[in-house]
């Protein structure tokens, strides 16, 4: 389908929508519905539980809010510097450039500022930022997100790009992008060209890709633009129940995006965000495919899986313990498959 849905009303046009579907009325803290015509193109349209649908279509559960979600589950208001530049970490920042996304995820995590049709930070504001970063030398690293950075105009992120380096020449920055997936179109050669202008440091590519399909071949060539000009590509996938809670999934993606040069970096515990509950999965059954995913890749394929504590306690790994006990002057620990090994303590 060769159409983009920028309303729900349009949605319920062009879609049979299931019963939760429709009776979606864009309450409580609801996100703007847009779904890029690339997307669209990769969802079965005869599947109402297509796994890239449910990151797209909204739901009447996004009105429910259940004890303990909350609009900003990782306090990011708190450590917010400026209204868009947040320092919750020592060695690095979160530049917020816009609130505007191509297409919107019904999981989103910054819901408290995606999609409130704000726009693209002023220069005030991206100087402002800069100057925090120029005299903070203790922060190595910007994540330039949002909202999606890529719905910047090629001046705009030549300005606010050109500002950061005038300011801090060898801050590593972060491209925090879906567009890949959403817009694949957008990766044109005049965006890389800017890039390429202000190449003092590293950049990154971090991307969110949370199911198998999403990289199909439009989206794996313009990852292979940024990566075939020196920026390495890191994905970053949410767990999302009915999109990627089976192992099987996790390991076709992790193989998938290894195989495209991407390295499977994170894979994120849904956060407490209000009106996610729905597409959260179970902590206890995110651990044990963590521990299952553990044994099936490679080690250069296995994403860390993690979870922002909420009210801002930070990033805590996720997974099994193996170190069983310390008895004596060893220590007795488990392999993958449960048997026991010993290790001794050096002195
Ligand atoms: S692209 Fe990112 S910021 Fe935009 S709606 Fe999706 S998760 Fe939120």
């Amino acid at each position: 389908m060769n159409v983009k849905i920028t309303s729900f009303e349009q949605l319920k046009k062009s879609f049979k929508l299931t019963k939760e579907e429709e009776a979606y009325s864009g309450g409580n803290n609801s996100l703007p519905v847009s779904i890029t015509s690339h997307f669209l193109s990769l969802i079965d349209e005869n599947d109402s539980g297509d796994p890239l649908r449910k990151q797209v279509f909204p739901t009447v559960n996004e009105e429910v809010e259940e004890a303990m979600e909350y609009i900003d589950p990782l306090a990011e208001v708190d450590h917010s510097i400026t209204s868009r530049l947040v320092h919750r970490y020592k060695s690095r920042v979160a530049f917020l450039t816009t609130d505007i996304c191509p297409m919107y995820c019904r999981h989103c995590f910054r819901r408290r500022f995606t999609g409130n049709m704000v726009g693209p930070a002023k220069k005030d504001e991206i100087r402002e930022a800069a100057e925090y970063v120029g005299n903070h030398k203790e922060v190595t690293e910007i994540l330039l997100t949002g909202g999606d950075l890529l719905t910047l105009s090629n001046s705009q992120l030549d300005f606010m790009i050109k500002t950061f380096r005038e300011k801090a020449p060898s801050l590593i920055i972060r491209i925090c992008t879906r567009m890949v997936i959403t817009a694949p179109e957008r990766i044109e050669e005049e965006l890389l060209s800017i890039f390429m202008k202000y190449n003092s440091a590293p950049f990154y590519l971090l991307t969110q890709i949370n199911h198998p399909r999403e990289l199909c071949k439009e989206s794996i060539e313009a990852i292979s633009k940024f990566i075939n000009m020196g920026i390495p590509a890191m994905n970053q996938t949410v767990m999302l129940k009915g999109v990627n809670d089976s192992v099987d999934i996790q390991e076709e993606l992790a193989n998938k995006l290894l195989f495209n040069r991407i390295k499977p970096y994170y894979v994120f515990q849904g956060d407490l965000v209000s009106g996610t509950s729905h597409l959260r999965v179970n902590l206890g059954d995110t651990i044990k495919i963590e521990k299952e995913l553990r044994k099936r890749v490679s080690g250069l394929a296995m994403p860390a899986f993690v979870m922002d504590l909420p009210q801002g306690g930070g990033k805590v790994p996720l997974t099994d313990c193996y170190v069983k006990e310390h008895i004596g002057k060893k220590w007795i620990i488990e392999t993958l498959d449960g048997e026991k090994r010993e290790y001794p303590d050096t002195y």
